[in-house]
């Protein structure tokens, strides 16, 4: 859950940052940092919060240079600390090195045991430090050859955005889990990991990294290598039903136009009788406008949402989620009462939003409340950078579909098949991972958190 960007070749790096980083916000609302370099000085700024509310007009004219990383997060290994905030700068005997990660590593507590034998020290909980490490041990003499030794010792997901000297570096793991995608501006190229970040800046979107690949850019250019033995691919196909803005494209396709394709399949699935289909907004929109397209059943925007409200499941505490559900969105009395309605909702995690959701639609008259989600149950944790709770706190691990309606107080509860879903994809269904539908995970969870967090504890 975090947003990745950086900016090779370009006098206002910093600020074309500040920018990728306020369109990638969706992905990671905790903390923001930019680390940028001019050739002499490396420059660092970061804290807990927004991208609008970390920077400010000092701090944007501190960080010069015309090569520069950025990173927005939140917390999914590593606790939510401000020591933790990316990108993770160290300077040593080789110069610096500055990381922005998006992933996570799943071999981390072999790594960090085997480093900390060895006498390494962590500054903090992150994975991402563990590159940094990696990357300053390597013997090879060569920036390229310590990279490609580095990352060879990494298993997981990552999609990154490091600085070392004059480079700028991309790299995505060969499971190709979270996106990144490559844009040019002028002279200038630009990594990001959603071409949203590239609209707002004006950059043309050039190509996607591939998985397993690694781009070394400086102001000679792009230099692409592939080192790494090619293996299946694991694109997170959560990135299209939830995660990634619906402008955007990844993995080479279309959200919306995705989303929208759930929606239809949901509708050809679950045939209803009903007066009007209307979204969990926002990231319900698309997949609502495609049922009611197929379904012909009309589309009404039930529910307003109260924009300067962060999203839900993703924020730390459950007071804090319980509390923002309530003041988040607002249903429309005289579109809803009496009604009989279809709601499509992304994805259903512990089930007490939409209890939340649904109380308040009962509250203002509403006759009957179906929901459609616009994915299977979601059983199993993610172990490869969404922050899904443990296997304990996902209501479907535990309970049947039945139970789940009952739970969140509706007339009926439907859920999107696995097969469904796959057809409703722009790529093969090889190419996906699909782990917290159905437990299949592509690279087995070896570490200690990720036993605690199958086993619930
Ligand atoms: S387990 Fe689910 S959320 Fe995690 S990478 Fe796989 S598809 Fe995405």
């Amino acid at each position: 859950m975090c947003g990745i960007f950086g900016i090779s070749n370009h006098k206002d790096a910093a600020r074309m940052t500040y920018l990728g980083l306020y369109a990638l916000q969706h992905r990671g609302e905790e903390s923001a940092g930019i680390v940028t370099y001019n050739g002499k000085k490396i420059r660092s700024y970061k804290a807990m919060g927004l991208v609008g509310d970390v920077f400010d007009e000092t701090v944007m004219k501190s960080l010069t240079g015309n090569i520069a990383i950025g990173h927005v997060r939140y917390s999914t290994t590593g606790s939510s600390n401000p020591k933790n905030i990316q990108p993770f700068l160290v300077n040593h005997n080789k110069g610096h090195i500055a990381i922005a990660h998006n992933g996570n590593l799943t071999n981390t507590y072999k790594l960090r045991n085997q480093m900390e034998s060895s006498g390494s020290i962590f500054q903090t909980t992150m994975d991402s430090e563990i590159i940094v490490h990696l990357l300053a041990k390597a013997s090879a003499k060569s920036i390229k050859e310590s990279v490609v030794w580095a990352l060879s010792q990494l298993e997981g997901a990552y999609s990154l955005a490091l600085m070392m000297d004059t480079y700028l570096i991309g790299a995505r793991d060969p499971y190709g889990w979270r996106p990144l995608c490559l844009g040019r501006i002028g002279d200038s190229y630009v990594l990001a990991s959603e071409t949203c970040a590239l609209d707002l800046i004006q950059a043309q979107y050039v190509r996607d990294i591939e998985p397993g690949e690694i781009v070394f850019i400086n102001k000679d250019g792009v230099e692409s290598i592939k080192p790494f033995p090619k293996t299946r691919h694991a694109f997170c196909i959560f990135e299209y039903i939830y995660f990634a803005r619906p402008d955007s494209n990844i993995f080479g396709n279309n959200v919306y136009n995705t989303r929208k394709r759930l929606g239809q399949q949901l509708a050809r699935e679950f045939p209803m009788d009903c007066d009007l289909v209307m979204p969990i907004p926002d990231s319900g929109n698309y997949a609502a406008l495609g049922f009611s397209q197929e379904s012909k059943i009309p589309f009404e925007a039930g529910m307003i949402r109260n924009h300067y409200i962060g999203r839900t499941f993703i924020q730390p505490s459950q007071f804090i989620r319980d509390f923002r559900v309530r003041i988040k969105l607002n249903p429309i009395k005289d579109i809803l009462k009496n009604k009989r309605i279809v709601i499509i909702e992304d994805s259903i995690v512990r089930g007490t939003t939409s209890r939340a959701r649904v109380k308040s639609l009962r509250e203002i008259g509403v006759r009957e409340i179906h929901m459609c989600v616009s994915c299977p149950p979601l059983r199993f944790p993610c172990f490869y950078g969404i922050d899904f709770p443990t296997k304990k706190e996902l209501i479907a691990s535990k309970h049947t579909v039945e139970w789940i309606r009952d739970f969140i107080g509706l007339n009926s509860l439907s859920y999107l098949s696995k097969e469904g879903m796959l057809t409703s994809m722009p790529l093969s269904k090889e190419e996906f991972c699909t782990a917290c539908f159905d437990g299949h995970y592509p690279i087995k969870p070896c570490n200690k958190m990720s036993k605690r967090m199958l086993e619930g504890r």
